[in-house]
């Protein structure tokens, strides 16, 4: 096996969460790579003692201090890239070069969270003669960030940097797919000087998923993944009165108009699509074509055709998501729609047990059509008719879902009508994957996110922290109403 077996990693040390392990393969080949413990309740106490014991002394070393260790990981992250990209690309199959363009987001989200002094700076107001309020923002205590397969690298620096400093401790529990990159994070946290114990990472699945919504000593809650498992996090951890922020899936629809720049569109449509083996929550995989558009569907074919599997498309995460995105394509052969570009029984020479699919576009989806509705998470494109712009609309606005919307198009008129109308939190305009840069913030609507505020940006601060209002008079003669 090239890696270390994965073990928990509390307090700076690695322990067995279990005894049960799981293979962990590389989608790029199949290949065994490591192997990973799965935790326990116990493990998870353990976890959750130790970042309890480093709370008091972390959240009251000042802010301007706190930062200090995520300048010097930012610096790691830099000088690390390499290595770090070639970790990603080997546990989670993405190509190289999206595996790097993932931890130089890492790199963005942490100059943001860099940035936290200056946008954590309470209000002071004096409210009536002599006497000021102000607000200051406290942490939470030890929170836990549970995060997906897709990405290894990105989705925990979401939440670390912010929560940290913001002053909390963290239990980081890794989807079990690729559990690798969370543990090297954790030592290049220690090498740039975090405390022991304020960033711990425990291993596994359901079992310490569950013991992290029921362990009291977890005050607060994130979760990023299915839809299907974000209801039960939101729901257990809640019920166990834990703040929950809780992420889910996505279906996004592309909004396609006659008047869109041709060249543009389907090099953004098919990049959309496909960008990470369309394993991305931002991914579009529905595009909804407004009238006259066969000559866009025509070019995004041919944008489609020079995607390439082991090339410039990765791997998807296991065999079984290969088998379920093939069946996806079939059934919906079966019920009529047509296969533009197939991406079906793909091997790629040399790697022929990893887990490829190749591009797919599939048109003349129907909207009651299983493909059309539920979250695909492959390369297929499935394309929807609409004769007019608010059918278009009404395909979009009766998904569940409602992480991302866009819409192509030259007219600034339709663009902002589509904007005000699109049931999704996150819009693009002539924009395939519109994830809002720092400092805005990422989160989506209906089905795709269940609590409140987003999980990045300047919105993660109010999920991260708690506000103490501070009411405060000294001199008793500037007495004018009941509180002077
Ligand atoms: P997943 O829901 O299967 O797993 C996510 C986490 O939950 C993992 O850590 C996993 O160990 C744990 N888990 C899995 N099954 C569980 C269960 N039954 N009970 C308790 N915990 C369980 O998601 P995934 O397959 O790793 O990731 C892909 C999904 O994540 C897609 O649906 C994608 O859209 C979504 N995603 C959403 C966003 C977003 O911002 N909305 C971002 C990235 C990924």
């Amino acid at each position: 096996m090239k890696y270390q077996p994965i073990k928990n990693y509390v307090g700076e040390e690695l322990i067995d969460g279990g005894t049960e392990t799981l293979d962990i393969l590389s989608p790029l080949d199949g290949s065994i790579i490591s192997k990973v413990s799965l935790s326990t309740s116990e493990a998870i106490d353990k976890a959750v003692k130790t970042a309890r014991e480093a709370f008091p002394s972390w959240s009251t070393t000042p802010i301007k201090e706190r930062v200090q260790v995520f300048f010097k990981y930012r610096e790691l992250l830099e000088k690390n890239i390499e290595e770090l990209t070639q970790l990603v690309h080997e546990e989670n199959g993405k190509t190289y070069d999206e595996s790097k363009a993932e931890v130089l987001k890492s790199i963005e989200l942490t100059e943001f969270a860099c940035s936290m002094p200056q946008l954590i700076a309470g209000e002071i107001l004096e409210v009536s003669k002599g006497v000021e309020c102000r607000v200051e923002h406290f942490p939470l205590g030890v929170v836990a960030s549970i995060t997906p397969f897709n990405f290894p690298n990105m989705v925990p620096n979401w939440t670390i940097p912010n929560a940290l400093v913001l002053g909390n401790c963290m239990i980081m529990k890794p989807s079990e797919l690729v559990p690798i990159s969370a543990n090297r994070i954790a030592e290049l946290l220690k090498e740039a000087g975090l405390p022991k114990g304020v960033f711990n990472v425990v291993h596994g699945s359901r079992e310490a998923v569950e013991a992290i919504c029921d362990n009291l000593g977890i005050d607060a809650v994130s979760f990023v993944g299915s839809t299907k498992v974000a209801k039960i996090v939101y729901k257990r951890a809640s019920s166990n009165l834990k703040r929950v922020l809780a992420l889910g899936g996505a279906k996004n629809h592309l909004i396609v108009l006659p008047d869109a720049n041709t060249e543009m569109t389907a090099s953004n449509v098919a990049a959309s699509m496909s960008g990470c083996a369309g394993q991305r929550c931002m991914a579009a995989s529905a595009m909804v074509g407004v009238g006259k558009v066969d000559h866009i569907v025509k070019q995004i074919c041919e944008e489609a055709k020079k995607i390439v599997p082991g090339k410039n498309l990765g791997a998807v995460i296991s065999k079984q998501a290969k088998e379920r995105i093939e069946n996806y394509i079939t059934q919906a052969e079966k019920e009529g729609a047509k296969v533009l570009v197939d991406g079906r029984n793909y091997k790629v020479e040399g790697k022929e047990n990893g887990f490829y699919v190749g591009p797919t576009v599939i048109d003349y989806v129907r909207p009651d059509m299983k493909i059309a509705k539920e979250e695909v998470f492959g390369p297929v494109l499935s394309i929807m008719r609409s004769d007019d712009l608010d059918k278009a609309l009404e395909i979009e606005n009766s998904s569940t879902y409602g992480n991302a919307a866009a819409v192509f198009t030259q007219s600034g008129g339709m663009a902002r009508y589509v904007a005000e109308r699109a049931n999704a939190g996150m819009i693009g305009v002539n924009i395939g994957v519109p994830v809002p840069r720092e400092p805005f913030s990422f989160g989506g609507w209906n089905e795709s996110k269940f609590g409140v505020g987003d999980i990045t940006g300047k919105s993660s601060i109010e999920f991260w922290t708690r506000i103490k209002k501070i009411t405060t008079k000294w001199n008793p003669e500037s007495r004018t109403n009941w509180m002077s």
